[in-house]
């Protein structure tokens, strides 16, 4: 028999391998950004100026580090590289150059 905490953690599994899209919504006219500054603060002192600075993910450039929960940083090719969730790490590493060049686009951008 399988327990009801078991089934409920297999069906997160599956959805945290669907990608963020199932992630949590920013909320309509909210404080995102004071949402975002204070997930991005539970980085370390090293990852959050750089993950301030590329500001979205690597993957999914609309989308703002922090906004899906802390940010995961990859390592690609040596740079560090900022994602919004487990389901951009794969496609951030599938193609290392396009991601590098996406990160110096993001940094770049106007904040
Ligand atoms: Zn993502």
């Amino acid at each position: 028999m399988v327990s009801k905490s078991k089934l409920w953690w297999t069906l997160a599994g599956v959805v945290g391998l669907v990608g963020c899209q199932q992630g949590v919504a920013p909320r309509a006219g909210g404080n995102a950004d004071s949402r975002i500054t204070s997930t991005l603060a539970q980085l370390n002192e090293t990852d959050r100026p750089l993950a301030e600075e590329q500001a979205y993910c690597a993957v999914q450039t609309h989308e703002r580090l922090g906004s899906m929960g802390v940010p995961l940083k990859l390592d690609v090719q040596g740079e560090p590289v900022f994602v919004c969730c487990k389901g951009c790490e794969k496609k951030a590493l599938s193609d290392p150059q396009a991601t590098l060049a996406r990160v110096e686009q993001l940094k770049a951008r106007p904040k």
